[in-house]
This record gives C-alpha cells, sequence and structure tokens, in this order.
C-alpha cells in the first residue's frame, strides 16, 4: 500500500521507509514534497496524538479521498517536569529549534534533580487517516532515566542524556543499531506493521 507521509523532512520519509522495509512489508512511503508540499500546520493540539492528527488530516484534504496518509509526533516527557517538555521538546529553548540549546536547558534544568527522580520517557505516535473517515493511532514509548551529563555521539536531539530502561549507556552512545530496536519510534512502527500485515493478510 501507498502511505503519503504528512512532513516536509525528506529524511524523515526515507526512515520510516527503512523500518517498513526492514520489516518487509508492503509499504511505500511517498513524501508530502512529491504531491505538492506539506501544507503549513500549527502544531498546537497540545497532545503527540492531537499534533499527528493535524499533520495527516491537513495533507488529506489535498490527496483523493482514496489516500492513505500518516504522520508522527514524538517527544521526551520527564516525570519531574510533569511531562515536559513533550509537545514542545523540538522548541523547549526557543522558537529557532536549536536541538543544542533544547538538550542544554534539559541539563541545567534538572541539575538538582535527585538520582533515582530522574526518569523520563520517549513517546512516538504514528498517525494514520484513510479512506472513509478511518483514523488510527500507533503508540510506541521507551522509558528510562536521563544522566547529568550528555554522553555520546550518535544520534540526535536528547539522545545524549536518555539511558533507556535496561542499558547502561546513553541513545548517543548506543547508536542506531541498538536503538532501533527499542526506541518509542521503533515500538510505535512495530504495532503499525502489525496492523499493516494483517491488513494485507486479510486482503
Ligand atoms: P519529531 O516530532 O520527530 O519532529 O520530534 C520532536 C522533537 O522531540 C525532536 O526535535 C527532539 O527534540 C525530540 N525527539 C523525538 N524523538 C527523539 C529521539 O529519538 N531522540 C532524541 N530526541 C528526540
Amino acid at each position: 500500500m501507498k502511505l503519503f507521509l504528512a512532513s516536509g523532512n525528506v529524511h524523515k520519509a526515507a526512515e520510516l521507509q527503512a523500518l517498513a522495509d526492514a520489516a518487509a512489508l508492503p509499504i511505500e512511503i511517498i513524501s508530502a514534497r512529491v504531491v505538492g508540499g506539506m501544507p503549513v500546520v500549527v502544531e498546537d493540539a497540545g497532545t503527540f496524538v492531537g499534533n499527528a492528527r493535524k499533520k495527516a488530516l491537513a495533507l488529506s484534504r489535498t490527496l483523493p479521498a482514496d489516500a492513505w496518509v500518516i504522520a508522527d509526533d514524538s517527544g521526551l516527557c520527564v516525570d519531574v517536569l510533569e511531562g515536559g517538555p513533550g509537545v514542545e521538546s523540538a522548541y523547549y529553548a526557543g522558537p529557532q529549534g536549536d536541538s543544542a540549546a533544547n538538550l542544554a536547558k534539559l541539563v541545567a534544568v534538572m541539575c538538582d534533580v535527585p538520582d533515582g527522580n530522574r526518569g523520563a520517557n520517549f513517546r512516538c505516535v504514528l498517525f494514520v487517516a484513510g479512506p472513509g473517515g478511518v483514523e488510527l493511532i500507533f503508540e510506541g514509548i521507551c522509558g528510562g532515566e536521563l544522566l547529568r551529563e550528555p554522553r555520546g555521539g550518535a544520534g540526535f536531539g536528547y539522545d545524549p542524556l536518555f539511558v533507556p530502561a535496561g542499558q547502561r549507556q546513553t541513545f548517543a552512545e548506543l547508536g542506531d543499531a541498538v536503538k532501533n530496536t527499542v526506541s518509542h519510534r521503533a515500538r510505535a512502527w512495530a504495532r503499525l506493521a502489525e496492523w499493516a500485515r494483517n491488513r494485507s493478510g486479510g486482503g
């Protein structure tokens, strides 16, 4: 099946295509860029599901009625910050969306938080909008803890501060091969893959 990706980010299309291929799924991810571009969407719904839904429906409205669209939204939710920065993860340190500044801000905000109280989880929502108003939500969560100082050079965003449960190294030390087996995105994708398999198996 074809899934139109509600994002202007070409890397995201390649990343999702790689996940589909790795799972041997008959899914073709088509970037919004090749179908006229991603409409501007203000991500102000306040939840990952709400933001992903807004993006998916915005692209859906520009496509034929039988098109399937996928959108994602993700972020880091810190226990002592009552789930923040959450949907604001990309803009935690300001509207410029500077990920090094976001990471530095989190280090500073968390500096007095004691060990044992530094829990956090990454969350990813994949939202699929299909013909006839079908709306499907696949969520993945990866729990872990935040270090005091960043470690590791791989990954992006908050990866150097986050040690997933059951590991001793950060996502940025573990690298993509390990990250992709336990990450919030991988877990959300696994749920979508199960749906896609059942769907193709069931005709
Ligand atoms: P997006 O919704 O995938 O664009 O992610 C929003 C923001 O959440 C990113 O800009 C990062 O700050 C953060 N984020 C989401 N996923 C990850 C991850 O896997 N590692 C580190 N940061 C992430």
